[in-house]
């Protein structure tokens, strides 16, 4: 399989470090406040990178945390801590926020068919072995103490902009922040480890420990989290766009200091979702989440198949008219298929070669609405119906759009039985077999269905 990896900034192929297992993390939910369909886009993808992983046989490890603690208003280190704003937003208290929003996030993920990874670990769990790393990471003199809190020299590093050319806006998250901020840091791009100190005196999560009472940075739990229980080497490791700076950039800088050599090899990074007004943010106040897509009629899968249409490595943008676009194509998607009999032998050999039409399109950067079109391809194929519901049912091992469904009605038949003729006679008429399209055409007029040319394509009516 070939992915586009941050780290070096080209397609390459993807080797794990150790034969067949694959260590695989993703940074999770930040659980002050729902997950908006743009967090959800990513976790989508990175479900499809899973899924497809394992279809292609390797043995993943999957592990996420839940921020609920330490995520600053602002990626670097100002601001207030997100979730005590979602404490005071909701008179409730940040233990509570956390439970209610973690519980909410994956009740969406379920919506969405996305599998709960393997291990799901909580920041405020593991704050020993947080403050085990920071003091290795002073031992080892990458780290120092000023003002009350201990700050990752960045310094010491050859090389901290391990990504190269991130673009001007992402590197401002650090930059401009340092600058109006802390006069703790050396220099501008160090970030704290560990908070005794800071702009606001009301955190209401703290801990003992050897520099005094407080609480972890952001950007530590996930190199803790992952170290413990992946080990020193991380195959892959996830997240939004907006993740590879600084988080994902101190999460290199700490984790190598820590381990002595490199930690992970590929960086699977998810671009944006965008709206009318720009990147959709949990900051901005409005934001779609999946029960107002449920309130206002669309099942979530359809916006899973929206996600599925574009290239995780290109900005999304959202709109209604589009979702309705692919409402329409879902459905009919699924009225074809919930048409086709399980009858006879799968053809062996016919359901090998799309197979591996679908991989080679995954492995090439998980083009996904390749594979999309590789479950059409498989529909239209010369091919019986039990071959086609074998290799859509294993597509949907990846796709997760629930394709082969249980129960078809006689509507959901007719509509796909004509469907798939007006199909067949199109195909006709462009191979000029006339005889062909007309006798369809004739056929379903003898059971007083007329079909209709029109600029958009054919439709059809009953006629009594
Ligand atoms: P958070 O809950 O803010 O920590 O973010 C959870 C995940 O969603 C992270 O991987 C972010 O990079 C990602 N994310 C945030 N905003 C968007 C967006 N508009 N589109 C896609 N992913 C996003
Ligand atoms: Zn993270």
């Amino acid at each position: 399989m070939y992915l586009y990896n941050t780290l070096g900034q080209k397609k390459t192929e993807f080797v794990p470090h150790d034969g067949n297992k694959v260590n695989m993390y993703t940074c999770g939910p930040t659980v002050y406040h729902f997950a908006h369909i743009g967090n959800l886009r990513t976790y989508i993808m990175e479900d499809v990178l899973e899924k497809y992983l394992r279809y292609s046989g390797y043995d993943v490890t999957r592990v996420m945390n839940i921020t609920d603690v330490g995520h600053l208003t602002s990626d670097a280190d100002t601001g207030d801590d997100k979730m005590l704003q979602g404490a005071k937003r909701e008179h409730k208290t940040v233990m509570e926020i956390a439970k209610f929003y973690t519980d909410a996030f994956f009740a969406d993920c379920a919506k969405l068919n996305i599998k709960t990874p393997d291990v799901v670990e909580p920041a405020t769990n593991c704050i020993d072995d947080f403050i085990n790393m920071v003091s290795a990471l002073i031992d080892k003199g990458y780290a120092y103490l000023a003002g009350g809190n201990v700050y990752f020299d960045t310094s010491k590093l050859d090389d901290y902009y391990v990504f190269g050319n991130m673009n001007a806006d992402d590197l401002e998250v650090g930059v401009r922040e340092d600058v109006t901020g802390d006069d703790n840091k050396r220099n501008k791009t160090d970030f704290v480890l560990w908070f005794t100190k800071s702009k606001f005196e009301d955190q209401a999560l703290k801990w003992e420990s050897p520099w005094g009472v407080g609480y972890p940075g952001w950007h530590i739990e996930c190199s803790s989290i992952s170290i413990k229980h992946l080990g020193e080497h991380l195959d892959i490791h996830c997240g939004g766009v907006d993740n590879a700076f600084p988080h994902h950039t101190n999460e290199i800088a700490q984790s190598e200091a820590f381990l002595g050599h490199k930690w992970c090899n590929y960086w699977f990074h998810v671009l944006h979702l965008n709206d009318a007004r720009g990147k959709m943010s949990k900051s901005k106040g409005e934001f779609l989440t999946v029960s107002l897509l449920e309130e206002k009629g669309y099942n979530p899968l359809v916006y899973r198949m929206f996600c599925l249409q574009s290239h995780y490595r290109k900005p999304l943008t959202f709109s209604y008219d589009s979702l309705d676009n692919t409402a329409k194509a879902y459905d009919k998607l699924i009225k074809r298929i919930s048409s086709l009999k399980a009858d006879g032998e799968v053809d062996k050999d016919k359901a090998k070669e799309f197979d591996n039409k679908f991989r080679e399109v995954l492995d090439n950067d998980l083009n996904t609405s390749l594979g999309l079109t590789a479950v059409y391809d498989v529909l239209k194929a010369d091919v019986n119906d039990a071959t086609k519901l074998y290799l859509i049912e294993k597509f949907d091992e990846v796709l997760s759009l629930n394709l082969v469904q249980a129960e078809s009605t006689e509507e959901n038949d007719l509509d796909a039985e004509i469907e798939s003729l007006i199909e067949k006679r199109q195909e006709a008429r462009a191979n000029k077999d006339w005889a062909t399209a007309d006798k369809i055409r004739d056929d379903l007029l003898a059971r007083n269905i007329k079909l209709i040319d029109t600029p958009d394509g054919v439709k059809w009516e009953l006629i009594n």
